[in-house]
């Protein structure tokens, strides 16, 4: 786990409670799913020139300033996608700058029946193993978050 202690005492924070799989980054859940990342790359400068045509001849920098032609896609990118890829998948997520999890919070339903929270569980359960196999390191998750 590596859910960060020690962050600045005066920030706010809420604990929680997740049943799901630990991921280190957005990436690395569509390679689990087996999802083509398919990210649209965004031009890296402004520059008037025929993009396309540049990369189909191999070039992979701009010929007028010398940046990428086309900057890598990076976390937030991926993180953008997640949202709608594990929708359609109805599975949930729930992340902070430093870790992700694949799964369901079940810590903010203080106070409530026991029994809609038991159905959350399971089906979630089902619902992880359906998607990353028998095997999948689905755990239960506690801590605090901060702000
Ligand atoms: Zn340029």
């Amino acid at each position: 786990m590596k859910i960060r202690n020690g962050f600045v005492s005066n920030s706010s924070s809420s604990s929680f409670c997740i049943l799901g799989v630990y991921f280190d980054n957005a990436k690395s859940v569509f390679e689990a799913l087996s999802i083509e990342a398919k990210i649209e790359a965004e031009p890296s400068c402004s520059c008037d020139i025929d993009r396309e045509s540049l990369r189909s001849d191999g070039c992979k920098f701009c010929p007028k300033c010398g940046s990428l032609l086309f900057a890598e896609p990076d976390e937030w990118d991926f993180r953008e996608r997640l949202d709608s890829e594990l929708s359609k998948l109805d599975i949930g997520y729930l992340s902070s700058e430093n870790w992700l999890f694949v799964g369901c919070d079940i810590g903010s339903e203080n106070g409530s029946n026991v029994e809609p929270t038991i159905e959350k569980m399971q089906k979630t359960h089902t619902r992880l193993k359906e998607l990353f196999g028998d095997d999948s390191d689905i755990r239960i998750y506690s801590g605090t978050h901060n702000y």
